[in-house]
């Protein structure tokens, strides 16, 4: 789960970090109060959105005086800001930070992630700080610095002092810079985040080290645990379809192809993305159904699928152990009574129940449904459907 930079900076400043200081508003008036409350000589406007790029895409805006905060706090909201973390369709913008402005000598990069080679926490640190950090990662690896933290006694002081000197901060301020770092890596554990990101963390003029852009993501599978995080989700900056699927207890990815794919088990449902590639779709989402489906869960997995237009055939691709083929029919079944169908199905399913299951589906007659035996025939036959249904559009 993703949260806003404001509360990300909240957060932080709970965990000892310097941030500016700021307030979140929601119309011009507001950032406008907050503004004069602020009574910087420099305030800065900031779009919040959950996806980062947002200086170069315009969401990002220095204001000298209180006539100028109103005046891009206006142009800010309600606009859609397109960067390259947001996809084409860009973000609404219906929030924004409004903060003192810094006097930055110097911008720096710090990230805290996990490691999935090694299995461990991971800092990194690097000199080139308000940049893409793939891009520095792609073009001067060089300059980025790492810290294995040893799970089993957790991040070392020598460490931060080390990560610290790597990335170059002067000596009169290496010490908040190390203090910062340890605080960072605190609140990444305490919290579960599965990424916690500054950049730019700055070196300002006044020789203080302070967080300019915030960036917190949670593992979703810790959450049950952390009801202060739950409680910052903002849903309008969530996939309906994934939210609804959550709700449903559904594991949904959307992936923004037209072949929507119903599996059970993660390992079908990769495979399943796979050779929907290969014979030349592009899967609409990644959903496991689990291994405790119930008619109900099926059909409204099925709705999700079809709700917004998106998907133009459903590959239902079932291997029943848990499961069974028979369950998975009836939701199909239900499915086309209560949401109706409007897209063609093709199902393949095999295991426990098939024959009941393919029978309920053969009793059915849904003209929409196409019976298929194998894997490699249903997903040939949804792509082109699928196609067909694009050449007839
Ligand atoms: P992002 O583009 O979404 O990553 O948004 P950031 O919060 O990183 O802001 C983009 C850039 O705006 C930063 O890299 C800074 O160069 C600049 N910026 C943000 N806040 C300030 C500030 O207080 N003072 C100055 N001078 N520049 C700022
Ligand atoms: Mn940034």
């Amino acid at each position: 789960m993703n949260i806003h930079e404001y509360q990300a900076k909240q957060l932080m400043k709970w965990y000892g970090i310097d941030v500016p200081n700021g307030q979140p508003a929601f119309s011009p008036e507001e950032a406008a109060r907050v503004a004069k409350d602020l009574g910087s000589d420099v305030v800065v406007v900031k779009a919040q959105i959950h996806a980062g790029g947002r200086g170069k895409a315009g969401g990002v805006k220095l204001a000298h005086n209180i006539d100028e905060v109103k005046y891009f706090a206006s142009q800010i909201l309600g606009k859609k800001l397109v960067t390259h973390q947001t996809g084409p369709e860009g973000k609404v913008v219906n929030r924004l930070l409004i903060e003192e402005g810094s006097h930055i000598e110097k911008e720096y990069y710090l990230g805290v992630t996990i490691d999935r080679d090694s299995a461990e926490v991971i800092l990194m640190g690097s000199p080139e700080g308000g940049m893409e950090i793939e891009k520095v990662a792609a073009e001067t690896p060089d300059r980025i610095f790492m810290e294995h933290i040893n799970p089993a006694v957790g991040l070392q002081p020598f460490q931060a002092k080390r990560l610290a000197y790597n990335m170059g901060f002067p000596e009169k301020v290496a010490g908040k810079a190390q203090k910062l770092i340890l605080n960072l890596y605190t609140l990444f554990v305490e919290k579960d985040c599965s990424l916690a990101e500054i950049n730019p963390l700055v070196l300002t003029k006044e020789n203080n080290v302070v967080a300019l852009d915030a960036k917190l993501n949670f593992d979703d599978s810790a959450l049950f645990r952390h009801n202060e995080i739950e409680a910052l989700r903002d849903e309008s900056e969530e996939d309906p379809k994934e939210r609804a699927a959550a709700k449903a207890s559904l594991s949904y990815v959307n992936l923004g192809g037209d072949v929507a794919c119903m599996v059970n088990g993660a390992g079908l449902a990769m495979a399943t993305v796979d050779i929907i590639k290969f014979y030349g779709g592009e899967p609409a989402n990644f959903l496991d159904v689990g291994g405790d489906s119930t008619v109900e869960k099926i059909a409204e997995a099925i709705g999700i699928m079809q709700s917004d237009g998106q998907a133009q055939s459903i590959f239902v691709n079932i291997f029943g152990g848990i499961n069974k083929c028979d369950v998975i029919a009836g939701g199909i079944v239900e499915a086309a009574k209560l949401v109706g169908l409007k897209i063609p199905v093709v199902a393949r399913l095999d295991g426990t129940n098939v024959e009941a299951g393919r029978k309920i589906l053969a009793d059915a007659k849904l003209p929409m449904v196409h019976l298929v035996e194998k894997m490699e025939e249903g997903a040939k036959l949804a792509v082109e459907l699928a196609a067909k249904v694009k050449e007839g559009a």
